[in-house]
This record gives structure tokens, sequence and C-alpha cells, in this order.
């Protein structure tokens, strides 16, 4: 195996290879330094090339991201007409740009599950949800519930890596050796069917059983001290989890009535990826707050962002003269430049009906994966839209993992890259979220490189 894709299976060291400088973001330590890394050098469309020109379908969009591909001149112009105008000016101090007004005013129009007021600009979805915990403490603070200030994420969601978004995140290795989560931050259910419902319990009853322990721990915890509920509408980087029938509807009326706010985590759902703009449309969610990053800019520069609701907005702006300044914020918060390239993803995504777009190429894309799932190696593939799963277990079963040291994820991310495709390796979890601008005989491609690696993996 070339690469190890965070597996625990045996690492061949490179012959020569003597490592490189970077402390790699999510690999390992022995990786860096034996195994040479993958070097990506341009991109066109759905494909990513390599320093040797080898070819790849891009079946992750970068990190789930690049929702419009990897040459889009738009986007690029929009970046080099704001770099020539005024490449950088803060937002700080009641002083600020007009393409992080402009981007404000499009993000609150663009989401309509609900009406929100505002919008708070960061760098990435790992600041967005660090500044969600801030704000709703502040919220808190200013509304006179001091106390209520713990916040109740879900296990194997995923949320960032900073302190704060990693301890929300409820994937192990995020916590492991990092002193994690921190003790505000308690973790529910994972809602994921397949491997946790009870023998001849429904997708309903399944939501519901998750929905009353939801609420038992909240009754534990004292409903005074909860402030606010996390969720992915459908769970990333955990695996792709789709949400049960009625999951959504219970768990939200369960929050509700304790007075816990609703923040819904859209980095990698939002702008078309579920076949719906918001992944809150498509199941019908009425969040309080809002994480947004990734295809906000089709990842061409860094931006993330938090949509506030009115309440919440109302507090903060009625009470600042007793609080003070709002003091959080990032020296790039409002980037221009990232900001004008976020505003005219916007208006691709609107102008070429992205959302229906996605939802023309989803059944091409979900039914040709899924159409491998008696493979023997398949335990489930799960997904909707443009984000699809694979978990390989045996016998077809969530509790017959094969053997770590195996590594069959990797060895199929291995032949996937092989045969020319990249895709996400997570231990034997596979993870696909393809641009947004996929064509069909691309997508054909995918199934076939999937069906290929698959094949040489049984
Ligand atoms: N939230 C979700 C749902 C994500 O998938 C991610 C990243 O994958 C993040 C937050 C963190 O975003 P970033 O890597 O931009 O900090």
């Amino acid at each position: 195996l070339a690469r190890s894709y965070g597996t625990s299976a045996p690492l061949q060291a490179e012959e020569g290879f003597k490592g490189h400088d970077m402390l790699a973001p999510f690999t390992s330590g022995s990786q860096s330094s034996d195994v040479h890394p993958l070097l990506i050098e341009r991109s066109e469309g759905s494909y990513v090339y390599d320093i040797n020109g080898k070819k790849y379908l891009d079946a992750l969009a970068g990190l789930w991201c690049t929702a419009l591909g990897g040459s889009e001149p738009r986007l690029v112009d929009a970046a080099t007409r704001q770099l020539n105008t005024l490449p950088f000016y803060h937002s700080f101090w009641n002083r600020t740009t007009k393409p992080s007004l402009d981007l404000a005013r499009d993000l609150l129009e663009s989401f309509t599950a609900r009406k929100m007021a505002k919008a708070f600009f960061t760098n990435s979805g790992s600041e967005a949800n660090d500044t969600q915990v801030k704000l709703v403490w502040y919220y808190n603070n200013a509304r006179g519930c001091p106390d209520k200030k713990k916040f109740i994420a879900r296990q194997k969601s995923y949320h960032g890596s900073t302190l704060i978004s990693a301890s929300l995140s409820g994937l192990p290795a995020l916590h492991q050796k990092f002193d994690l989560p921190a003790p505000f931050v308690l973790h529910t259910d994972c809602p994921h069917y397949w491997r946790y419902h009870q023998p001849g319990e429904t997708e309903e009853e399944f939501s519901t059983r998750l929905a009353n322990n939801l609420e038992n721990l909240i009754l534990k915890e004292g409903p005074d001290t909860i402030a606010a509920f996390i969720a992915e509408p459908v769970m990333g980087a955990g695996g792709v989890i789709v949400p049960p029938a009625t999951y959504f509807d219970k768990i939200q009326a369960v929050v509700k009535k304790y007075d816990i706010l609703f923040i819904v985590d859209e980095v990698i759902c939002a702008f078309g990826r579920l076949g719906t703009m918001y992944g809150s449309d498509k199941y019908n969610i009425k969040p309080d707050l809002v994480s947004l990053a990734k295809a906000l800019s089709s990842a061409y520069m860094p931006i993330g962002a938090v949509l506030v609701s009115p309440e919440i907005s109302d507090v903060i702006h009625s009470q600042s003269s007793k609080l003070g300044v709002f003091s959080h914020g990032f020296t790039y918060s409002g980037h221009p430049v990232a900001c004008a390239v976020a505003i005219e993803a916007l208006k691709i995504y609107k102008e070429r009906n992205i959302v229906e777009k996605v939802k023309s190429i989803a059944p091409q894309f979900q039914d040709g994966v899924k159409a491998f799932s008696d493979s023997p190696i398949i335990g489930e593939i799960r997904g909707t839209g443009l984000i699809l799963g694979t978990e390989f277990t045996d016998n077809k079963s969530p509790n017959d993992p094969f053997p770590p040291e195996w590594g069959v994820g990797a060895y199929f991310g291995a032949q996937c890259e092989e045969h020319g495709m990249l895709v996400r390796v997570s231990g034997d979890n596979i993870m696909m979220s393809p641009p947004f601008i996929m064509t069909p005989s691309e997508i054909d491609e995918l199934i076939s490189i999937y069906g290929k690696a698959l094949k040489a993996t049984e």
C-alpha cells in the first residue's frame, strides 16, 4: 500500500524517501516521514492531476468542498477583481467592506428554512462552530441564564478540529491524546439505524428511542444547564449517516421543550449537496443557528459563516449596553476576497439551478454505487443526493468488522487511486461527495472505478 489512509494497516516505508518538512494534518507521524505524499498539482473540472501528470476523478470534491470543480473561471475572476481593488480590509469596530455586507445579505436571503437575521464570518467550519459556542454563551449570559452552558452533540459527529469544535465532534480519534472533550460537552446517540437499531425496531421507533434518550440525558443533567444541541443534517466524516425517518422532527420537539437552541452544522450539506439548497430544507429543520463553510466559496478561498436567528440577534443587540462590545472575531472575518468569491459561487448556484442539477444526477450516482451492495465485503452503502458512504464488514453485519490490520478500506482506497480516483478512507468506511458539476459520463466513470477497486478488494 502506498498510503495508509489513517488505518492501522502496516505502512511500507518508501525507499530513499527522507520525509518532508510539514507536520501534516490528519496524517500519521510515521506516514509523514516514511511515505511519499501524493502531490496534487492542478485541477480541471471534476479532475485533479498529480505532479507526474496522472489524472484522478475527484470523488470527494477536495474535502467535500470544491462543489464547482477545480477550474471555474468566474470564481477566479471574482478573486482577481477583488485582489486588484482591495485585497484586504477588516470588519472590526464598525469598519467593513462591501463584499462582506453583500455576502451577508445574499446568505440570509438564501436560507429559507426559517428567517435568519445576521451573518458572522469566519475562515473555516471549525471557527464557525467555535463561534457558535461563544455566541450561545454570550446570548445566555445576556438573557440572564448564566447556568445554561452545556452542549449536546452526537457520537460520530464531526464539527471541526479546534479545541471546541473537536470537543463537539463525537469521534474518539479527535479526543484521545488531546485531553478532550471539554467538560461542557455531552454526546448523545448516533442516529445510525443499520448499526444501532434493535431487532424488529422500525426507523420511526428507532428515532423515538433516540429522542427519548436525548430527553433523559437533558433531564439527568438538568434542562437549565443545557444551552444547545448541534447536529449535521447528514453526518459526513462519521461515515455518511443519513438520519432515519422522523428523527429530526422528534429531536427538535425535545430540544424546543427545554428551551435548548438547535445549531445545524451545514458545513458539508449546504448549497445543494443533498438535492436541496440546505440540509435544513430536506429534513424540515428550523434552527436557531447555522454553520457554513466549504462549498460557500466552492473552497476557492477559505471562508465560513454563522447565521443567527432574529431572537438571538435581538437579545444581543438589546443587551449590548449592559454587556459591552461583542469581543469575538478574526482578522480575516469577512475577508473581502473570500467574500467576493463566495458571492460569485452563490450566484452560480442560483443561475445554474444547481439544486436541480444535483437532483438530476443523484439517482445515477446513488443507484449506480448501491448496485454493489450485494458484495460479500460490503456491510452497507448509504447516502442521499451527492454524498455516499460505504462500510466494509464481514457477513453483512455491523457487528462483524474486518480485523483492522487487514486494512480493507485502505486497500480499496489505494485501488481507487491506482485506477485514477480519489475517495476518503476512514478505517473501513469509504466516503464520496463528488462536485456538483459532475457529468453523467463522469459518474459512469466513478461507478466503473468503484467496481474495479471493489473487485480487487474482494
Ligand atoms: N463541520 C463539518 C460538518 C465538517 O464536515 C467540517 C469539516 O470537514 C467542519 C465542520 C470543519 O470545517 P473546517 O475543516 O473548515 O474547519
